[in-house]
């Protein structure tokens, strides 16, 4: 890709969009409160408006009518957007990430210690 100080690019500001997606994730609470499941579902709207790529943001906001965000607990938000991480990767031709591994990558690091 381009020198690092020069303006993201569809890809860079992707993988930073997607590290602080994943990151809000890995700290939302086990049991989140009303208050805290209405913020999540505002800023993921939000998100989605002001999202600066305009097809991202077109179908990204088509994938939250159909599939709407659950935030019930940490798990259920993670895998929600693990979720839809996964239909982008889909749109994209990337590899589909094993959900039952999110936490791993974005929260705990992983089992064989090489994060820690
Ligand atoms: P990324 O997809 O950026 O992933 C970063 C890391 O996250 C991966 O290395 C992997 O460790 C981990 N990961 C991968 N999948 C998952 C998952 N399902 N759950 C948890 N962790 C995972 N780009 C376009 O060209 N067109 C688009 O329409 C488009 N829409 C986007 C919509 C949104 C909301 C966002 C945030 C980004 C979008 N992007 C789009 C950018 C695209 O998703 C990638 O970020 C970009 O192509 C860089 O890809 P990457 O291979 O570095 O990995």
């Amino acid at each position: 890709g381009p020198p690092a100080d020069c303006p993201a690019d569809v890809e860079t500001l992707g993988r930073s969009s997607w590290t602080l997606l994943h990151t809000i994730a890995a700290q939302y609470p086990e049991t989140p409160s009303a208050g805290q499941q209405s913020d999540i579902k505002q800023f993921m709207g939000l998100f989605s408006r002001l999202y600066p790529c305009w097809v991202c943001a077109e179908d990204f906001q088509a994938y939250l009518r159909r599939d709407p965000v659950r935030a019930g607990s940490r798990g259920e938000f993670g895998k929600w957007l693990c979720d839809a991480h996964n239909d982008v990767n889909k749109k994209l031709g990337k590899p589909i990430f094993d959900c039952g591994l999110w936490e791993q990558r974005w929260r705990t690091g992983w089992k064989d210690g090489r994060c820690d």
